[in-house]
């Protein structure tokens, strides 16, 4: 039985599975992942490298196409829709973040952040909505400079900036404090949780590192492309005991060999 379809869920993964062939052998790299995500909430993927975190997120967001199962943002079956239909639901319903700002290095923080508005004709509402991120985001003073005049944190608040113009249904961020220190990551990681208890954003995040994820309500954790276990935030005090149970968790579970 398939999961039923809610058009109030934002996030509805069922059954999902994909498939790489490395020369001679099959990876297994999504294997039967069903997760579903709530308005407002914030979920962190962990697991080890090679896991599947990013091929989940690139499924979710429609960038990878299945081997099998569905994946419905907002009620809407993403592998239902034609190519060209695909891309404007992406643009318009779909946050996405990569730990690489992925910024257009010609154009400034305001306009990479307009970006997925471009083909619309500016309109006073986005013009509120530009004003109001640049607020939200603390890139006022910086609105008008170029990604490389910008930190790794300002250029991933720009990031998250064009994520949002369009005013998503959800945001996807995969290893969104990767190429950050600490202490920018950490910033990052208090943005998205503001984003999430302010304005009901519903954020999934891939990251591997425990003082991240513990700034999500849910934790997924993922092993050979399963899912291995989920647990909620709150039943730990601090990042050093969920690190501790990550550990547990992650090393406790037996290998999942490739199919040859
Ligand atoms: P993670 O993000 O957790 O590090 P990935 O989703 O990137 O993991 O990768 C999961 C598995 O799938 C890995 O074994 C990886 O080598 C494989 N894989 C991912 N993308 C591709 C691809 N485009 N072609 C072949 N194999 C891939
Ligand atoms: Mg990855």
């Amino acid at each position: 039985m398939s999961t039923t379809v809610d058009s109030a869920m934002p996030l509805q993964v069922d059954k999902l599975a994909k498939n790489f062939r490395q020369g001679k052998v099959v990876v297994e790299a999504v294997h039967d992942i069903s997760l579903t995500v709530n308005r407002g909430e914030f979920v962190a993927v962990m697991g080890a490298s090679g896991s599947g975190k990013s091929t989940l997120l690139h499924l979710m967001a429609g960038l990878t196409t299945p081997d099998a199962g569905t994946v419905h943002v907002d009620g809407t079956d993403l592998f239902k829709l034609s190519d060209s239909a695909l891309t404007e639901f992406r643009r318009r319903r779909i946050g996405l973040i990569f730990q690489a700002y992925n910024l257009i290095p010609a154009l400034t923080a305001e306009q990479n952040i307009l970006l997925p508005l471009f083909l619309e004709s500016g309109n006073q509402q986005n013009a509120e909505r530009l004003e109001t991120l640049l607020d939200d985001l603390g890139l006022n003073a910086r609105r008008t400079h170029r990604p490389d005049a910008l930190s790794g944190g300002e250029q991933q608040r720009v990031a998250i900036g064009r994520a949002l113009i369009a005013d998503p249904a959800i945001i996807l961020a995969d290893e969104p404090t990767g190429n950050l220190d600490s202490v920018a990551g950490q910033t990052i990681c208090r943005l998205l949780r503001t984003l999430c208890d302010e304005q009901q954003r519903t954020i999934v995040m891939v990251t591997h590192e425990p003082a991240v994820a513990v700034w999500a309500e849910r934790v997924v954790v993922l092993k050979d492309g399963q899912t291995l276990s989920e647990f909620r935030t709150a039943d730990f005090r601090d990042s050093h005991s969920l690190a501790a149970a990550y550990q547990d968790i992650v090393g406790a579970a037996p290998a999942v060999e490739a199919q040859a």
